[in-house]
């Protein structure tokens, strides 16, 4: 970002300077010491600012709390073996969010102020950016609505933040999933193909049901028919059938993943053949008995690419694939490569984060 049209809280400084990265970073647990926020109020986006980390006040009729009015990104910085960060695909995070804020009626944050609040607070934590290969910044870019009241409309005013976790790779190991039968993610329509906290609501007894079967997380079907696998509540799915490469087709429920696009892309340019197509349940599970599909696994942001070692049925059966972490650990080793620019980026995905530098007395920034 150029330069910086936001305020910078003078408490920012001190507790960049007394943050330590702890030893045991875990995914998500620990709080950057800074974050970005910005208000929409009276038709307009209010200056910026960055400000330590810590509770925040809202009223308690913003109809965030009410009304499911909030819409998020997750994205990650980078920063193995250099000094400053990049970023993976800001840009179509930017894109994602823009259609998550309209799809709720929200008003979009202006691209600029999306990537100030990123490169703010990014470019402050530079030195929290842990930086062994898999470590990043976990970026969790936010907006909701903060007006008042019980009128089913849209909030006229709202809050743009970004926080962010110094993490180790999200690592859910091996998953096991549990086709789910009843209940539906996101209607066809619904909030399905955008970011928002309400679908995630809606994920959570399912997913709880599934951990207490002994199993890591829920599989979707399609909301209409559910006889067509989806995704799982945050990650897309893809199978290895025969030499191919299979994933549902994006519909008006599935969250179309900047994962799953960049794995399609990396995938085809190494020769695989990709087929984005309606994938049925009864098909798959068919094919994992005769060893047809070969490999499944998920993707997403925080956990990369994640092999699947078991599907379970509602009715008790399960399905095991024959190879585990193969044609996903070459996928996940190519992504990362890019993402920490270890490998060239032909794509053009990463960008780099400038460090934040306190101004010396005379307020001038460098040398
Ligand atoms: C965020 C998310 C994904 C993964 O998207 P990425 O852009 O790859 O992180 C997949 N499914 C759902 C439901 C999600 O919320």
């Amino acid at each position: 970002m150029p330069t910086a049209a936001y305020l910078v809280r003078n408490e920012v400084w001190k507790c960049l300077a007394d943050f330590r990265l702890p030893d045991s970073l875990g995914f998500g647990l620990v709080a950057a010491p800074v974050m970005y926020s910005a208000t929409f109020e009276g038709g307009q986006w209010k200056q910026g600012e960055l400000l330590p980390y810590g509770a925040i006040e809202i009223l308690p009729g913003a109809r965030a709390l009410h009304f499911a009015e909030q819409v998020f990104e997750g994205m990650k910085a980078y920063r193995v073996g250099r000094p400053a960060a990049n970023l993976f695909r800001a840009r179509d995070n930017y894109l994602r969010f823009k259609r998550s804020a309209e799809r709720l009626a929200m008003r979009p944050v202006p691209q600029e102020l999306f990537l100030e609040g990123i490169h703010a607070v990014v470019g402050a934590c530079t030195a929290f950016v842990p930086d062994k290969s898999g470590q990043s910044l976990y970026v969790r870019p936010f907006l909701f609505g903060t007006e008042p009241g019980y009128a089913v409309r849209a909030s006229t005013s709202a809050r743009f933040m970004v926080i962010a976790n110094p993490s180790e790779a999200y690592s859910a190991g091996v998953m096991k999933v549990l086709i789910e039968r009843e209940q539906v993610r996101a209607a066809a329509g619904g909030l399905g193909t955008v970011k928002a906290g309400a679908n995630y609501a809606a994920s959570l007894l399912a997913s709880t049901r599934a951990v207490e079967r002994g199993y890591t997380v829920a599989l979707w079907l399609d909301p209409t028919t559910r006889q067509n696998i989806e995704e799982l509540s945050g990650m897309n799915l893809f199978a290895v059938i025969g030499d191919e490469l299979h994933t549902p087709v994006l519909n008006d429920s599935i969250l179309p993943g900047v994962t799953r696009d960049s794995l399609i892309v990396l995938a085809r340019d190494s020769g695989w053949r990709v087929i984005e197509r309606s994938m049925a349940v009864a098909e798959l599970l068919r094919q994992l008995a005769s060893g047809e599909c070969s490999e499944v696994f998920a993707c997403g942001t925080a956990a990369i690419v994640c092999p699947i070692s078991l599907i379970g049925d509602s009715d008790g059966r399960e399905y095991r694939p024959g190879v585990i972490d193969a044609r996903a650990r070459e996928l996940r080793e190519r992504l990362l490569a890019i993402q920490e620019r270890r490998a060239p980026d032909p794509y053009g995905w990463t960008s780099e984060v400038i460090p934040l530098v306190r101004p010396d007395r005379h307020g001038r920034v460098g040398t």
